[in-house]
């Protein structure tokens, strides 16, 4: 890698042995002109090396857009390791539920700032990060490069709070929040709220243009609560005095439906246990369905209905959820990586390819932000949002899912992160 000229201060000349600009075919011996944060140009490097710029030969590396990671929790990361896959789902809700009363605001804002410095590393360029604790924000932003889009998450089990209320403290937080980065709205789960805050959580992101995250139908337990008003997760949530009115009628997403919260605007976190019409149900309505392949394994769930959802027309995103639900191997550390979600999800599912793989961790992540066009490809007008992985010489898309462990480099809005060396 070299440094060739310096040119006029702005204009930034990127060489790559593959560019591979996602929404496009990929381009050998290419070429990426970056100026005032933006990608002005793609293409050949013999086309564009007349280009009055710095240039930066990055060698032999596959140069991507930044990876989307449609979900994570980034003040959970240093509870990695603390807990081992639950028997019962609900026994893991009181875990977490446990260890965050027991937190303190320093433990959060110390594993958040930890978790964006992963994923900052390892190829993230933007993050849908759901804040349990907004006292955080806005200060902490200023801790990453990264582009943070932070959901305000909002739990309301009983009616002591009422749903009304536990929206206006959200929605002033929102107001309160400088306009830098992305804020929308994060009823927690279906489960874990009341249908009224479903309901006006959907009114004002509607009223408000907010993008929302809900967990939805992550374990089967949810999914016996909802449709048939019985199992482990009912009686918990019953004992602990939730109004289970709204229990034994219809499946998790239908209850989201009948909540008017199925919409373009929603990122419906896992939806792993789907019931006969729920598929279909969300490709209608253009729902954006997160998967988090590690989180998936960690509970050993049933299958990810991956090629239901597909069929159906969801916009099928990648994210990592948060460590405290990602296995770690003894003796070992464990990362938040984007890199690792696309292997485990490629290991799981032999059929899909790698191209495809890339795609849920780019455009469709974009795309589940409202983003599409600006983030996750590499296109005149997006921002400069790049990473670059060593390339092997093979097939290009297999080359970049292999990749592990920190990025060569790495730039957002036409900023260095990770410096070429
Ligand atoms: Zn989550």
């Amino acid at each position: 890698m070299s440094h060739a000229r310096r040119e006029p201060a702005g204009n930034l000349l990127l060489r790559a042995r593959v560019v591979l600009p996602l929404s496009r075919p990929a381009i050998e011996n290419g070429a990426v002109l970056v100026r005032g944060g933006r990608i002005k140009e793609l293409g050949r490097w013999s086309d564009l090396s007349r280009q009055s710029a710095e240039v930066v030969d990055l060698g032999k590396v596959v140069l991507l857009p930044g990876l989307v990671n449609a979900h994570c929790h980034l003040d959970y990361t240093h509870m990695a390791g603390m807990f081992t896959r639950p028997k019962l789902f609900s026994d893991w809700l009181k875990l977490i539920t446990t260890t965050k009363s027991e937190w303190e605001l320093a433990d959060y804002r110390a594993s958040w700032v930890s978790g964006a410095d992963m994923l900052a590393r390892t190829g993230t360029t933007s993050v849908a990060d759901i804040e349990a604790v907004p006292e955080l924000l806005p200060r902490i932003w200023r801790k990453t490069p990264l582009r943070v889009f932070s959901f305000l998450e909002m739990i309301g089990l009983t009616g002591r709070r009422p749903p009304q209320v536990i929206l206006d403290e959200a929605l002033q937080k929102v107001r309160s929040l400088p306009r830098s980065r992305g804020v929308g709205l994060s009823p927690h789960a279906s489960y874990s709220t009341l249908p009224e805050l479903l309901r006006l959580s959907a009114e004002a992101a509607q009223r408000y243009d907010l993008r929302m995250a809900v967990h939805v139908a992550e374990s089967e337990t949810e999914l016996e609560m909802f449709a048939r008003g019985r199992g482990d997760m009912f009686r918990w949530l019953e004992r602990s005095g939730r109004d289970m009115a709204d229990c034994g009628h219809r499946s998790p997403v239908q209850h989201l439906e009948k909540c008017g919260v199925l919409s373009e605007r929603l990122l419906a976190i896992h939806a792993n246990y789907l019931a006969r019409r729920d598929a279909a149900l969300l490709g209608e309505r253009r729902v954006n369905v997160v998967h988090c392949a590690r989180s998936h394994s960690f509970f050993g769930h049933e299958p990810f209905p991956l090629r239901r959802l597909a069929r159906a027309g969801a916009n099928i995103c990648l994210g990592t959820d948060s460590l405290a639900t990602t296995m770690r191997p003894r003796r070992q550390t464990v990362e938040l990586d984007m890199f690792e979600e696309m292997r485990c999800l490629s290991a799981r599912e032999r059929g899909l390819s790698p191209r495809s793989i890339l795609l849920m961790a780019t455009r469709h992540g974009a795309r589940a932000l409202g983003m599409r066009g600006k983030i996750g490809e590499i296109a005149v007008g997006a921002f400069a949002d790049l990473i670059a992985v060593p390339y092997d010489g093979k097939q290009v898309y297999e080359s970049v899912l292999e990749h592990h462990g920190d990025v060569s480099a790495s730039m957002i809005g036409g900023k260095w992160v990770v410096k070429p060396c």
